[in-house]
């Protein structure tokens, strides 16, 4: 094989690998942000500890209101027990019963207000909950794909490289110098083809004798534009 064909073959091998290595770049920057999971969760979060004050004070709004239902209970019993005789104690007994019936009104309204408002809660922490479901089903199955892939391209990447060290071995040192240098210094393709007449990277149009020593393909000819090596195919 000539020195041209090995160089171009190297360079095939190469830009596989370039694109082999970027694509392992994307997928790993994908498998490390999550965004869309961290604002689900915490939005839940956000949901739960809005909601849990309320239910904590409807405990104790219930509570009270157990406490406030067994005295006016026991008050009634005793105001119209008939065994209460003096008019001041009857009057006191009629004046607690209604500051009780009047606590246990307002302790109606303010569990309906804040059963209202728990309700609505609930109802947004069950739709984050399970938005937050979603996101985490998509996520693991992207996940799941994304790291089959990763490891298809791993495989790829072992695979090219065998063939790369074997591409090597038929280019001299010193045609390996250039090479690395002109794909460093020219987007990764130190080669380019003719195109007609023309450099195919470039697109400048080579003279007559350029292109002859490049179709015979027994020395290293560069693109008088651009510097890439030509290559015939
Ligand atoms: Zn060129």
């Amino acid at each position: 094989m000539s020195q041209i064909r090995a160089l171009y073959r190297l360079q095939k091998i190469d830009l596989e690998i370039d694109q082999r290595r970027r694509r392992i770049q994307e997928i790993s920057a994908l498998l490390e942000q999550d965004e869309a999971l961290r604002a689900a969760q915490a939005q839940v979060t956000a949901l739960q500890e809005t909601l849990r004050p309320k239910e904590t004070r409807t405990a104790d709004l219930n509570l009270e209101l157990q406490t406030v239902t067994t005295q006016i209970k026991q008050l009634s019993e005793r105001l119209y027990s008939g065994k209460v005789h003096n008019p001041r104690e009857l009057e006191d007994l009629g004046h607690k019963l209604e500051e009780r019936q009047r606590r246990r009104e307002h302790l109606e309204d303010a569990l309906l207000e804040l059963m209202l408002e728990t309700d609505e809660l609930q109802g947004e922490l069950a739709q984050a909950n399970a938005h937050l479901e979603a996101v985490r089903t998509s996520r693991a199955e992207e996940h799941q794909a994304l790291a089959e892939e990763l490891k298809q391209l791993r495989a790829e990447l072992a695979r090219l490289k065998e063939e790369r060290s074997e591409a090597i071995r038929a280019i001299s040192a010193e045609n390996l110098v250039l090479y690395k240098s002109l794909r460093a210094r020219r987007h990764g393709r130190a080669l380019a083809p003719l195109n007609g007449e023309s450099c195919s990277a470039c697109g400048v149009r080579q003279t007559t004798q350029i292109v002859q020593r490049v179709r015979q393909g027994q020395e290293i000819v560069t693109c008088a534009s651009c510097g890439r090596i030509l290559i015939a195919i």
